[in-house]
């Protein structure tokens, strides 16, 4: 068997100036297309909801869209926890939650069910690319919001010449690698 570190140096290509000049793209659709190597990432990135062990300490399974939901479903699967989506602006079409945060142009929105979560469900948070960490930042707040315990958060690449690990100082935040 492939190590991680392998699965992931193979599965995670860079493509410059995507969307926009100056941003390097961490394009995790090879890893995504390689089963056996998808498969290690998902039971790596669930054990961020277990103690050690090994019971599962998490009820529900958050994914930021888009690439987040792909990794989180599954996660939530092999869990034995719920799946909830945090999306978009516009896009859930019950009663939401909405937070937003600023981009280096502008402002973001993303919105929760307000009823997505029991009161105190044990929440663990996943997304595929840690940079500056407003997005994370705003899914916590709507998570808490709902009244739900935020457990910890799993991503797969942290940038770490990005100040995304220093805004969530006070948050638990696990990621399988930093570059
Ligand atoms: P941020 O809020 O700045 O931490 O940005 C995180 C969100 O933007 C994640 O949902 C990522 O999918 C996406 N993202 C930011 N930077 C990159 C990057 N260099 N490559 C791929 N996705 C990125």
């Amino acid at each position: 068997m492939r190590s991680l570190d392998e699965v992931l140096t193979q599965g995670i290509r860079d493509i410059p100036d995507y969307p926009q000049p100056g941003v390097l793209f961490k394009d995790i659709t090879p890893l995504l297309a390689d089963h056996t190597g998808f498969t290690q990432v998902v039971e790596a990135m669930a054990a961020f909801g277990k103690d050690d062990d090994g019971e599962v300490v998490v009820d529900k399974v958050v994914g930021i869209e888009a690439r987040g939901f792909i990794l989180a479903a599954p996660v939530a699967l092999a869990l034995g926890a719920g799946f909830v989506p945090v999306r978009k602006q516009g896009k859930l079409p019950a009663a939401t939650y909405a937070e937003s945060y600023a981009l280096e142009y502008g402002e973001a929105t993303i919105e929760v069910h307000q009823d997505a979560f029991a009161p105190g469900d044990r929440v663990l948070v996943i997304d595929d690319v840690l940079a500056t960490g407003g997005t994370v930042e705003a899914c916590l707040r709507l998570i808490r919001r709902c009244g739900a315990d935020v457990a910890g958060t799993a991503v797969l690449i942290e940038l770490s010449f990005l100040p995304g690990r220093k805004r969530l100082a006070d948050e638990r935040v696990d990621a399988l690698v930093t570059v």
